[in-house]
């Protein structure tokens, strides 16, 4: 999808604008999206900045619980989920939740195309931001390649460099196929959000099937590691996987996909340097022990969105202890993959699967969290607290 850029004026950069949006990606589209709810929107003067031509093509999944702010834009939902490890499977309803998919295709399509069109008082620009610069209390100025900005409130999702260099970083890394088959062989209302039975010797790695019909799912070939993976290990684990599940029935690949998410343990801020407020990954809102992010930006977008409004600086509304078990779970991610495996083959056995989406959104008390902690072994964790 194109981004519809501003032919650049030289009064824009003598304007001064209420807000200043650097990224023109996921989390900025939430932004835009709360902000519109307050009668005072279209009265503001709002500049996104996006550095590229095209945004990258994604699809979200999340979980959310009743109809979706965008339910519009979702094209595929699923009540239940099945989890799979080498001798054991399970498969369950997911209420309260159900999970969801948006195409990136769609959702840039409804923000670029029917969204903005309809106010005229957001500018898209192409421009790559080298820089903020607090210039008052009142005023900032963003400072890019071509031009520089000035605004009273600046919103940031351009992840800081040292997030990369983060001493426990790994990457989720995925290929997948969207395939065809002649049969009807998928059951359309689960979808599998971890399939361990065809994992790799000493690696995290796992398939992860959403089936759009009975004769269509996307099935795709995960694994967390430090290392991006060579392309033949992911065909040769699709192709494995793809005929033992089909049972040798003839399937077609309409399209591939491929994609890597950073995995860190990393304190971010909820202001930058400059003051900026920092949204979507740059805000932490992706979680670092499963890549998900989608519904904590839009809830995050929200509560930003009311902030400016009342003229309040985003409060820190993360809880540490969560930024804890993820670091444990990395760490043993990292170190003993196998161990890893074992823990959630034993949270898939011993724990509902609504309670675990509950604990993955962090939105568990901490007795609950104690039960969940208590069915797991302790050991691997205990180790890693102390190295
Ligand atoms: C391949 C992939 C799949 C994912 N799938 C899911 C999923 O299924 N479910 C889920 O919940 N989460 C998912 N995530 C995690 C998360 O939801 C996405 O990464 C999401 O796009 C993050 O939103 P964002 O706004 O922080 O970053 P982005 O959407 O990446 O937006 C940042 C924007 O800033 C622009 N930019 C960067 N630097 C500059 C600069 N200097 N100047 C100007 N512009 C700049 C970029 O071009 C980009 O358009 C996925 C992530 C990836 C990478």
């Amino acid at each position: 999808m194109l981004f519809h850029f501003a032919i650049f004026d030289l009064a824009l950069e003598k304007e001064k604008f209420d807000i200043i949006i650097c990224g023109g990606g996921c989390s900025s589209m939430l932004l835009l999206f709360n902000l519109q709810f307050n009668p005072k929107f279209k009265t503001l003067k709002i500049l996104v900045i996006e550095k590229e031509e095209q945004n990258k093509q994604k699809t979200w999944c999340f979980w959310h619980k009743g109809n979706h702010p965008l339910q519009h834009l979702i094209t595929s939902s699923w009540n239940n989920i099945e989890f799979a490890a080498e001798n054991y499977k399970t498969s369950q309803a997911i209420q309260p939740y159900t999970y969801s998919s948006i195409k990136g295709t769609d959702f840039f399509h409804y923000f670029l195309n029917q969204f903005i069109p309809q106010f005229p008082n957001i500018i898209i620009v192409r421009d790559e931001v080298l820089g903020i610069e607090k210039k008052s209390t009142q005023l900032s100025k963003v400072i890019c390649k071509n031009h520089h900005y000035i605004s009273s409130v600046v919103y940031s999702s351009i992840i800081e460099k040292e997030f990369h260099e983060a001493p426990i970083f790994l990457w989720q890394h995925f290929k997948g196929w969207h395939i065809k088959t002649e049969e009807k062989i998928f059951d359309e209302t689960i979808m599998t959000i971890m399939d361990f039975s065809n994992c790799l010797p000493n690696s995290f790695d796992f398939v992860y099937i959403l089936p759009y019909s009975s004769n269509e799912a996307l099935i795709e070939f995960t694994a967390f590691s430090s290392e991006i993976w060579d392309e033949s290990v992911y065909l040769s684990q699709l192709e494995k996987y793809v005929s033992n599940k089909l049972n040798g029935a003839k399937y077609q690949i309409d399209s591939m996909e491929r994609g890597k998410i950073p995995m860190a343990h990393y304190h971010h801020n909820s202001l930058g340097r400059s003051g900026e407020i920092l949204i979507g990954g740059a805000a932490g809102k992706i979680k670092a022990s499963s890549g998900y992010g989608f519904e904590k930006m839009q809830l995050d977008a929200a509560r930003l969105a009311s902030n400016y409004y009342a003229n309040k600086l985003p409060e820190k509304t993360d809880k540490q202890r969560f930024k804890f078990y993820d670091k444990l779970l990395l760490k043993i991610i990292l170190q003993k993959p196998e161990e890893a495996v074992a823990i959630f083959g034993k949270l898939f056995k011993r724990i509902p699967i609504p309670m675990i989406l509950k604990f993955l959104y962090e939105e568990t008390t901490i007795y609950e969290e104690a039960v969940i902690f208590k069915k797991l072994p302790a050991i691997p964790f205990i180790k890693r607290i102390f190295n």
